[in-house]
């Protein structure tokens, strides 16, 4: 099966008891056993229910993995992920990353016996140079949240000694587009908040691997710490996956028509975008990604305070956490997806306060064209003036 018939069909048969066409939302918390020990597979919905089942079956399969397992949030499965780790080992971690990566590693899991060295991966010197006797994880993030730098999967990969572990957080780039498992990773991490539900009304996370071993640590953990999705946020993010072929297509298309306008434009200082030629790491972009997504992030001309008065200015594009919707969105990310990294380490990193970020949603591009072009000439500074 091809990509866009396994997100139609994997996990997607008709219900065993009705013949019901779509997976139903089966809510309940308990099911009914014929005998003691005897039951249909399900004793206990923290444990397994069937809505979550069937969308563990197909976001598995989108990333050519064996298994998957969802949670109630991306940081629940980051979280999940990292239970592969015991009190004393090391992580090499990427150092553009989503805050609440970063938060969680060096506010909850550091508390825990874990150390983590935050390096540029691009610099496999660096990442060479950061590995110790204990390391056991290498966590990647590309392309990266909000700079849209990249690292070579396959190259950090390479890196590994036994025993090591190596995750991707495939948000940004989706299944589609896309699959680290291919590439040497060992476990794959999502936000299905993001393109994967793709509507921006659920959220929940994902662990995906083709190793049998993680995969029981992760359903162990999954059970035991309990961040399981609702049945209805597990049918929404289901219902949503089967579009993401379509979806993304349309936002990397659009995606790279509003990356020319803004590199083109005069008002426009940087533009980070991997579909771009200018981008540092457009051929590691065209050999690790069938396609460039729909993120990508600029600098305006000026100081921060054309960044806060440009965004509010937008008529399309919310001005919104989150990304990866049908719905366009900008963000300021120094105020707010980065806001939990420290001023002077953001900063460093190129996250400044005249950053913005774009998630490009799925309407008629004219129209988003037009927005940003209005938004563009209104904050220029003779129009300010
Ligand atoms: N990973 C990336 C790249 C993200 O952008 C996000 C959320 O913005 C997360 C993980 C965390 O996901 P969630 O908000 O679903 O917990």
């Amino acid at each position: 099966m091809k990509f866009t018939t396994k997100a139609v069909h994997v996990g997607q048969g008709a219900d065993p008891t009705t013949g019901a066409t779509i997976v139903p939302i089966y809510q309940t918390s308990t099911y009914t056993q014929e005998a003691i020990g005897k039951h249909k597979g399900f004793d206990y919905a923290r444990t397994a229910n069937p809505t979550r089942s069937a969308l563990e079956a197909q976001l598995a399969s989108l990333e050519n993995g064996k298994f998957g397992r969802a949670f109630s949030s991306g940081v629940a499965a980051t979280t999940a992920a990292l239970t592969l780790l015991s009190s004393g080992d090391h992580v090499v971690v990427g150092d553009d990353l989503y805050g609440g990566s970063y938060r969680l590693f060096t506010k909850v899991f550091a508390r825990y016996g874990l150390t983590f060295t935050f390096v540029d991966m691009r610099d496999l010197d660096a990442v060479r140079a950061a590995m110790r006797a204990n390391t056991k994880l290498f966590w990647v993030e590309t392309p990266t949240n909000p700079l849209l730098n990249l690292v070579d999967i396959a190259a950090i990969a390479a890196l590994r000694k036994p025993g090591q572990y190596l995750a991707v957080d495939n948000t940004f780039a989706s299944p589609y587009f896309q699959q680290p498992l291919a590439l040497g990773a060992d476990l794959v991490v999502h936000s299905t908040t993001k393109y994967i539900g793709g509507h921006s009304d659920a959220v929940g996370g994902v662990v995906i691997t083709n190793d049998d071993a993680i995969h029981e640590t992760i359903k162990f953990h999954q059970n035991s710490l309990g961040a399981v999705p609702s049945p209805n946020d597990a049918f929404l993010t289901m219902r949503g996956a089967k579009t993401l072929a379509l979806r993304m297509e349309r936002h990397a298309a659009s995606a790279q028509r509003i990356a020319e306008l803004l590199s083109d434009h005069p008002e426009v200082e940087r533009v980070y975008y991997p579909g771009l030629a200018s981008h540092p790491q457009h051929e590691l972009a065209k050999r690790q990604m069938s396609g460039f997504g729909g993120m990508l992030s600029f600098v305006l001309k000026g100081d921060e305070e054309r960044a806060r008065a440009f965004a509010p200015r937008m008529k399309y594009f919310s001005l919104a956490e989150s990304l990866g919707g049908v719905e366009s969105l900008i963000c300021h990310p120094a105020t707010m997806t980065h806001g939990s990294i420290p001023k002077e380490e953001r900063e460093a990193r190129g996250v400044t306060g005249a950053l913005l970020r774009l998630s490009v949603g799925i309407e008629d591009v004219e129209d988003l064209l037009e927005d940003l072009q209005q938004a563009l000439e209104a904050t220029a500074p003779a129009a300010v003036r």
